[in-house]
């Protein structure tokens, strides 16, 4: 059975949010020489790896990608090999934090800024008590990345999460891969700041009626020209679909 479907040239795994889950948890067990580098992709990242080498090159090599935003699972619908549901970085943040609270996981939460560092950090201690918060920095640490390396590398969590935004979290992760010790290592872009109360995720009936893409350009408009990227998917995507 193909697990995956390939859209636009990126990979995008078909495992349920569940089912990643156990794939994640079965990672932690093994003994791997890199980190676990999961991705959650929207049609931005997808439109960026069209356009630029390295991110190709990211989405090649990635353990997982995983559908992140209903434009991803429209497309695979046309590509006639449909994902059965998103997997978004925030939802797959939540249900690790859950889960790590069950089984003691240990994670390190890198990038935001400091005040929403510190605010997430704590919302977690309180929500999921028994988790590990292995350690913390804020995502403006250019000056003293190496500190900041040896501080991950010396606390060694099970999971690296970076919040420094799409794609510069991808492109770092890449690039540090082989000097970092963590066993799995996801870029979760604003989830922090939803955490920390910063920023409001769209309200559950948006997200049902799959507008949550909208729902973020009418409360964050500065981001409309990311968004650009949206129509340019789908007709680049639905093209391709209908050429296969
Ligand atoms: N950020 C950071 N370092 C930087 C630039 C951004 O830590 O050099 C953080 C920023 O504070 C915010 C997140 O990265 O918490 C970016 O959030 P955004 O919503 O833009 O990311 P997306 O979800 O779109 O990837």
């Amino acid at each position: 059975m193909n697990n995956k479907v390939e859209i636009l040239g990126v990979p995008f795994s078909k495992l349920t949010m569940k089912e990643t889950l156990d794939l994640l948890e079965k990672t932690l067990q093994d003994n791997q020489d890199k980190p676990f580098h999961l991705i959650t992709a929207n049609p931005e990242f997808v439109v960026g790896a069209l356009q630029e080498p390295i991110l190709e090159e990211i989405a090649a090599e990635a353990d997982l990608i995983t559908p992140d935003g209903i434009g991803i699972v429209m497309a695979s619908r046309w590509y006639g090999d449909p994902v059965p549901e998103r997997v978004a970085g925030y939802d797959l943040l939540l249900q690790l934090l859950e889960e790590g609270n069950r089984k003691k996981w240990s994670f390190y939460f890198l990038g935001s800024s400091e005040e929403v560092s510190e605010l997430a950090t704590d919302k977690i201690k309180e929500r999921y008590p028994n988790l590990i918060i292995a350690g913390r920095h804020n995502g403006f640490f250019k000056d003293k990345e190496a500190e900041v390396l040896a501080e991950i590398n010396t606390v060694k969590p099970d999971f690296l999460i970076v919040a420094l935004g799409a794609p510069r979290q991808e492109v770092w992760i890449h690039q540090k891969k082989a000097f970092l010790h963590t066993k799995i290592a996801i870029g979760v872009g604003g989830s922090l700041d939803v955490i920390a109360g910063k920023v409001k995720r769209a309200p559950l009936f948006w997200q049902k009626l799959n507008l949550e893409w909208f729902y973020r350009l009418i409360s964050q408009p500065s981001r409309w020209k990311r968004q650009l990227a949206l129509p340019k998917f789908a007709l680049k995507a639905y093209i391709a679909a209908k050429k296969k």
